[in-house]
């Protein structure tokens, strides 16, 4: 997964917030914030919403699921550490793991008996299932917005709606699923997360938090099922992403880089679907909005190195649908804006990208095609 943080809002937009989050990338970040350390913070910070309520219960998780510390409770996984999915039940010693994951190994890893079988342990699994629908929900008691309420009237028991808690628990949920390659326990959580915002969406209608959330965390469900080699199915959650970070205001330099590099994996799976006039035009969508958002800030050197990649990227299609001319302006482009860009010598990662992403262009100019 190569989803952005559009969240981290204290550094943002600057450089080193830009920084942190380079295409292809193999590291993910949470939509939500969760994995940077602007997000405690955040959560700190949530204000009291309702005044009519003296004292406010921060929903804390007993498992510590909602923590940094993140810890390994009686409901982990302990092969891809994250919350069991699939429950599945070694015979003869009983540790349990998802199914996934443990259908990888032939020795059970808690206690090094050999496996004889696996069987489904669906109890287990119903409560994970309780557990991860209660999530960060407290009950609490709903107050009386015209402040009528009768002492001592029944009161109506809501539940508090802390889904960004939620969110970033079951985003965190999803990477840990996704780098332990458990992609159906990772699709399972962020459509969870999909679900809850989109409700919320329904709810208060499309700010520009939410879209932005949605839109990653869409971008994410599309990284699982190009993972698992469903091209089909990426590309709608990609487009879906697309639509929704559209619909952000475009001076957020981290929502513009997510919403282009969702734009480019859509080309990049047309391409390899041999539809190279899509993979053109989802290219060209990605360097436009790449342009745009040079033109609204001074451009910054991870800026210039996207445009040179997206100027590649349609340059690469020119050259492959026939446009020899086409395709040798954008690599000389590409080339002109990469020579005058420079760096400091703190900008190592950068600066490697930079000079491969150059080898790369004079290549493609020497070795023209022979027709
Ligand atoms: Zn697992
Ligand atoms: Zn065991």
């Amino acid at each position: 997964m190569t989803t952005v943080c559009p969240f981290a809002k204290a550094g943002r937009p600057d450089d080193a917030a830009v920084k942190k989050c380079p295409e292809n990338q193999s590291k993910s970040k949470c939509p939500f914030g969760y994995d940077s350390a602007t997000s405690a913070a955040g959560n700190e910070s949530k204000p009291e919403q309702e005044s009519g309520e003296s004292a406010r219960v921060t929903p804390k998780c007993p498992f510590g699921y909602d923590s940094d510390t993140f810890k390994l409770g009686p409901f982990s996984c302990m092969i891809c550490q994250a919350l069991l999915f699939d429950c599945s039940k070694c015979i003869p010693c009983s540790h349990v793991y998802c199914k996934v994951c443990i259908l990888r190994l032939k020795d059970c890893p808690l206690c090094g008996a050999d496996i004889e079988k696996i069987e489904p342990d669906t109890d287990l699994q119903n409560v994970v299932d309780r557990f991860i629908e209660g999530h960060a929900r407290i009950k609490r008691s709903q107050v009386n917005e015209d402040k009528e309420e009768v002492v001592g009237q029944k009161k109506t028991v809501i539940y508090e709606d802390v889904s960004l808690e939620r969110g970033s628990f079951l985003v965190q949920q999803a990477l840990r699923a996704f780098r332990a390659n458990n992609l159906e326990s990772a699709k399972s959580r962020l459509s969870l997360c999909a679900d809850d915002i989109r409700e919320q969406l329904q709810r208060i209608g499309n700010t520009a938090e939410l879209c932005s959330q949605l839109g990653a965390v869409l971008g994410m469900l599309g990284d699982c099922c190009r993972a698992s080699g469903d091209a089909a199915s990426a590309i709608t959650y990609f487009d879906e992403s697309v639509v929704f970070l559209s619909k952000v205001p475009k001076d957020d330099l981290e929502v513009t880089h997510t919403l282009s590099v969702s734009l480019n994996k859509i080309g990049d799976l047309k391409y390899y679907d041999g539809d190279l006039q899509a993979a053109r035009s989802y290219y060209f969508r990605a360097l436009d909005v790449r342009r745009d958002a040079i033109k609204r800030h001074s451009s910054i050197p991870s800026q210039i190195l996207d445009i040179a990649i997206s100027l590649a990227k349609v340059a690469d299609v020119d050259r492959n649908l026939g446009n020899e001319d086409a395709a040798i302006g954008g690599f000389q482009e590409a080339i002109k804006s990469l020579e005058s860009l420079t760096l400091s010598s703190e900008e190592i990662v950068q600066q490697q990208k930079r000079l491969s992403v150059l080898e790369f262009l004079n290549n493609q100019l020497m070795n023209k095609p022979s027709q």
